[in-house]
Parts: structure tokens; sequence; C-alpha cells
């Protein structure tokens, strides 16, 4: 037998042993009836469901699983048997992670580790992932013989926007090194037992699961899913015992290459097993056995730039300046201009820079483009940008748009340098990278001045704004000649295709109809193709030729039909990373709506994580839809139905949060007050028969509507 096939064998059926033992004793303990689960998921014990359609739910439902598992373990000298060893690793390692939930507490309160990352967070991921603002999953597990080096590859992968995960010493060591942590900054440290490893595979399962129309129980399509389209690798620290490399067989296995920085010699396996001992060459390493390539942003700045330091923040005590809206002037504003009045990478600030020994400043961000292909709507597409770019630089944080808004630069960014000319040069420079299909030229002032910032918000930007809303107000499905699709998700969720119009945006809430439409501009082959409207067959449904055509093509053939406005027939697919999902409520005669943050039950019976598991990987399920936050109070929400006015619960803080626009849409179409009064929310209601005993208490009007089935 090899060497390696040797230690995959050994590390397996150890942890077959070590399972088989724990599952017995658990049941000795707490008797086979006892339910176990992880926490906010609907995929039961994902690895075992995915890998063979099991559905884990009690103690009593693992034996079972631990008979699959041993069979997994064949002992012979065949590398692709040694493998799915590794798999039988990957099993028993959940089963093992499992048991440490029994009774429903955190089993990772008193640890450093997250644990299992519930659903809603991997949806989260969808987006930033098919974006390529994530660009690839980093795994680092074990100890290394200095901190440092573990330290530096992890900053690395950070700053390359990398979303990392730790197991093991090396959590404490990257703290203790100053690498800052937790999922907005995409340093994700999961739990000191090499087990927690489960925690980010069942990340990659569920995401087959999830976004890729992957059917309980048909390995090879998940092991393909994984391969194919989770850009995952694993980095190893420190001496490998047998069970550390059988866990990476299991990786190896799922299609994710193992970088290790023990010599290990001919045991190398060229593409999935390799050594590297140089750690200024583990990350260049690791991300070319995935093909993943990152386009370096040197800006002229003297601070980090990248996407893992969007959600930093900070606090007052580490602040340096600040810019708010509740105490000065603030104001961003991109605007349009003839080629003669821009001068390019002209970067001017007007008023006192931020060393001037004030802490608070007004602000206003103008920002003039010149541009051949440049269209009046792309204007506010580009000043939506500004948050990101400006959240990008470590040591910034920035939040609100528009005229609200609040930026805080940390005393860090100060000492090293940091100065108003560097924020016009990272926007110069984001402007130019990002729309150099419709920008030309582009000149920005950054004035700090009060009574400059006062006359731009007041004779430039108010303006703007109202002109920019009365635009959006008077835009609907009816005014325009053409919708769009995205395809975007696409590459999680092959056969997935949003179809945007000006009343019904993307169900992730990142693409509106001129989103849409300036994506077209800039990448004119790229994932959102026009639609006709020509021969529309059905209004009230929202029927259209070319929206079938082009929905068709887009799913590879898999769908023949999609209503653009009916839940009930042919609703429009979900790929995974909806905001909200809505599902119909029977009793009721009308539909909940539940976000993606709501952790809470509703009146189905069923949990976000729940609902969400109905639809998803670009398939149709009559009754369940995944839309954006901001469809709620479109005039379009389930209009084939009757409308909003069959809403009738959601979760308290999504209610107030589209309230005034809903409220707004329901005097309009139903001639109501303060609709949002009659929708119940989890305070009200959690089951169905509470939730109509309130409905008819108020008057609903969906008890009064036609039967909804
Ligand atoms: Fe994905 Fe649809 Fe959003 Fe496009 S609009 S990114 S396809 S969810
Ligand atoms: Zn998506």
């Amino acid at each position: 037998m090899s060497a390696l096939t040797d230690l995959i064998y050994a590390g397996s059926n150890a942890v077959a042993g070590l399972t088989e033992g724990a599952v017995n004793d658990a049941i000795a303990k707490h008797g086979a009836d006892t339910p176990v689960a992880f926490p906010d998921t609907a995929y039961f014990f994902p690895t075992i469901y995915a890998a063979t359609g099991v559905k884990v739910k009690t103690l009593g439902d693992l034996p079972a699983c631990v008979g699959v598992l041993k069979s997994l373990i064949t002992n012979q000298d065949d590398i692709g048997q040694a493998l799915n060893a590794g798999l039988a690793t990957a099993v028993g390692a959940e089963i093992i992670e499992g048991l440490k939930y029994i009774g429903g507490g955190d089993p990772y309160a008193e640890d450093s580790g997250i644990g299992f990352v519930p659903d809603p967070i991997i949806r989260s991921l969808g987006v930033p992932l098919v974006t390529g603002d994530i660009p690839g999953v980093a795994v680092v597990i074990g100890k290394a013989d200095n901190a440092a080096d573990v330290a530096k590859v992890v900053k690395d992968y950070q700053s390359k926007g990398i979303l990392t995960f730790l197991i093991g010493d090396c959590i404490e060591q990257a703290a203790a090194e100053g690498v800052k942590m937790g999922l907005e900054l995409r340093v994700v440290p999961l739990g000191h037992d090499v087990t927690s490893v489960i925690h980010v595979v069942t990340v990659a399962i569920r995401a087959a699961l999830i976004f890729g129309n992957v059917q309980p129980g048909d390995l090879g399509a998940l092991l393909t899913y994984t391969k194919d389209r989770v850009p995952a690798f694993v980095n190893t620290f420190g001496p490998l015992n047998e069970v550390v490399v059988s866990a990476g067989a299991g990786a190896i296995a799922l299609g994710f290459p193992v970088v290790v920085d023990q010599n290990i010699g001919d045991l190398q396996v060229p593409g999935a097993l390799e050594y590297e001992g140089n750690y200024d060459e583990t990350v260049k390493r690791s991300l070319g056995l995935r093909n993943i390539h990152i386009k370096v942003k040197e800006l002229p700045i003297p601070v980090a730039f990248a996407a893992a330091f969007e959600g930093e923040i900070i606090r007052k005590n580490d602040m340096q300046v600040e810019f708010w809206s509740s105490k000065n002037v603030t104001c961003e504003l991109v605007t349009m201009r003839d080629a003669a009045q821009v001068d390019d990478h002209k970067i001017t600030v007007v008023g006192p820079d931020i060393d001037s020994g004030e802490t608070e400043y007004p602000i206003a961000t103008y920002i003039e483009v010149y541009g051949a292909k440049m269209q009046k709507d792309f204007e506010s597409v580009i000043e939506r940008k500004i948050h990101a770019w400006f959240n990008y630089m470590e040591g910034v944080m920035h939040t609100g748009q528009r005229n609200q808004i609040r930026i805080r630069i940390s005393k860090d960014a100060f000492e090293k340098g940091l100065r108003m000319h560097h924020f016009g040069e990272v926007l110069y420079y984001m402007i130019m990278d990002e729309f150099s299909a419709v920008v030309d030229k582009c000149q920005i002032t950054l004035v700090t001045d009060p009574t400059e910032a006062k006359r731009i918000l007041d004779e430039e930007a108010t303006p703007a704004y109202n002109a920019r809303d009365d635009r959006l107000a008077s835009m609907t499905d009816e005014s325009v000649d053409q919708f769009y699709t995205c395809t975007l998700c696409q590459s999680f969720a092959p056969s997935h295709c949003c179809v945007v119009t000006p009343e019904r945006l993307g169900l992730c809430g990142a693409v509106s109809w001129l989103d849409a439409k300036a994506t077209k501009e800039l990448n004119d082959a790229g994932p959102c193709q026009p639609i006709s409207k020509e021969g529309c067959t059905d209004p009230v449904k929202g029927y259209y030729p070319d929206v079938d055509r082009m929905v068709h093509e887009a799913s590879h053939g898999a769908l023949e039909h999609v209503s653009l406005y009916s839940i009930m027939e042919d609703p429009m697919t979900s790929c995974g990373c909806f905001e909200c999902i809505c599902g119909i409520e029977p009793m009721s005669n009308g539909v909940i709506i539940v976000n993606r943050e709501y952790k809470g039950m509703t009146p189905t019976g069923m949990t976000f994580g729940e609902l969400a598991s109905m639809t998803g990987g670009g398939v149709q399920t009559p009754g369940f839809m995944g839309h954006g936050r901001h469809f709620i109070a479109s005039k379009k929400f389930a209009a084939a139905e009757g409308g909003v006015a069959r809403i009738v619960w959601m979760p308290k803080e999504l209610k107030d949060d589209v309230a005034p626009r809903l409220n707004k849409t329901a005097k309009e179409m139903l001639g109501i007050d303060n609709f949002t009064d009659m929708i119940g929310d989890e305070t009200i209601a959690e089951d169905a028969e509470t939730l109509l005993n309130f409905l008819t208490e108020k008057g609903h009007p969906a008890l009064s509507m036609e039967p909804l089935m």
C-alpha cells in the first residue's frame, strides 16, 4: 500500500471508531428519540443529506449513517477509494460536530470560533461570490511554527478579498498578530477541534443544494458542483497527523486542492496535494491551483484598499475626524458634463484638509464626468458605488448616500498620512476602472468649506436628487420599451435567470432596471441582455413571448414560460440569494413575506430557511418565490393574484422598513390608509390561527378576495 493511502485510511478508520463510540454514548445517555440538529438550516446534517438523501433528525438516525461511513472505507490501495475514505472522515466529523448541538445550546459559546454557519449567511454570500467580489474561499488549518507566517498568509488573502476560514490554534496566532476577524472582514474563525473543518465543508455542500439544484443523494452531481463551482482550497500549517491527512483527502474529493507547509516529498499529488515551504509563495501557489486571478489595485494612497475592509467599523475612540449629516452639510453627487467642462484627473479640495485640527467637517463629494456614451441614468449608478469604494479603504467607514451620510476616518489611517485628496484618487481610479465604457474623463472636487458645501447641496445636489426621484417614480413597466435579463448568478445557479423591470428589481435586491441598463452598456455581451416587450399576451400575469424565449435560452431549455407578476403560475425562478421569500398562507388566503435576517417562526409553520429551501437553484415552485425587499411595495407585487392586498404577515423589522412605500401603494391601489397596521408580524402571531383572528378583527382585504388555490 502507498504511504499516502495508508495515512488516509489510518485517519478515516480512527475517525470512524471515534464517531461510532460517540454515537453509541450519546444514544445511551440521551435515548434514540432525542432530536439532533444544526441551528438554522433546512438541510439536516448537510453532508449526509446531500450525499445520501437521508434526513438526520434524531440520534436514532445516526447508527445507519455510521454504517454508510464505514462502507466508504474499503482499505483498498487505490487513490480513488482512499479519497472516498476522506469523505467518510467528513461524514464522521459532521456527526461528531452535530452531537455537540444536542439540547439546542450553542456549543461554541466559549470557543473563539463560530461553529456551524447558518443557511442565511450562505445565501448572503451568493452575490459577492458571483460578482467576483469574493474571488475564492481559503481554509486555513493548524498551528504555524511562527504566528507571523500564518498571519501574513491570512492578511494577504484578506487584502485580496478571499473569504478565509480558520481552524485550530492559527485562530489565536492570527489574532495575536493583529488580523481583524469577523464575517464582514472575510476572516472567519470556525473552531479548534479539527472536526470543525466540516463547518466550511457544509457551506460548499449547501451551496450545491441551495444554488445548484443538486438533488439530495446524487453524490456525483454534488462532487462535480463543488469542484467546478466552489473556488475553495486548503492550507495546512504545522505537522500533519493521519486525521488531518484523511480530512485533506475529503477536501480533495470535493475538488479542493491542499497546500501543506511540511515537506511530504513523494506523497505529493500534483494539482491536488502540494508542498510549499516558503510562506511568501503559499498564497500564489494556492490561488494558482484554483485558477483564481486577482486584479491588483495599486492606488496612490497610504492605506490598504480591499473589499475585505468594507465591513470595518470605526469606533469613536479610534476616530480622527468625522463627516456626518446630523452635524454638518453632507452630499454626494455625480453629474454629467460636456467634454470641455471636465479636466481629466483634476482633483481639488475646497476648504480645510482633515489635518486642520478640527474633528468634524462638512463634505460635498462632487464628481463631474464626461463620456461619449455616458447617459443621465448612469449618474446614480456610479454615485451609489461611492459607498463601497470609500469603505474599501482601511480605516475609513462610510454609511448612507446622497445628503444623508456619515464618514469616519480612523486615527491609524490619519497617521499613515490619509488626507482628502486620497479620497479623490480612489474615486478617480475606481470610476475609470469600472465605468471606462461610459466615462472618458472625470474630475473630482471635495468640499469641506461650509458655505460652498451648502451651495452645492442646495443648487446642484438637491435639484438633481429630486429630478431623479421624479424619473424613478414615473418609470413603470409600461413606460419603458424593454426589460433586461440578469444571469450573473449562473456561476452558482446554472439555469437561473432574473427578469429585471422598472417595477421589479432582481431578487438579490442589488440590480435595478437602471443597473441592468448600465451593465448592458458597460459589458455588451454580459449578463444583462435586453428583452423586447413586443406582443404581450397577458398584461395582468405578465406574459411576453420574448421573456419566455430569453428565459428558455438562459435556462438552457429548463424553462418554457415565466410570468412576471404571478406567484401561483409560472413564477420567476430563484437562484438562492434572494433578500426575501414570499409563500402562500392558505388559511388567510394570502401570502407571508420573510426576509433572510429573520430567525423566528412564521405562520406557515416554516422558518425562512425552510421556506427558502422550497425554491432555488433556478426552479419554479408555484406558491413560493424569492424577491428583493424593494419589490414588496411595487404595484406589480403578486399583481396577478390581486397585488399587495394579499400580504398578510411580515417580520416586524421588515414591515416597519417597507411601511412608508407600501402604505402609499396600498392607498393608491386599495384606498386603505396605514395598510401595514392590518398586516401581522411575530409580535402579533406566529401561527396561522392567531393570524387569522387578527386579520378578521382588522378586516384585512385578503379574506374577501378570490381563493388563492
Ligand atoms: Fe443574481 Fe438575479 Fe441579482 Fe442578477 S439580479 S445578481 S441573477 S439575483
Ligand atoms: Zn443569486
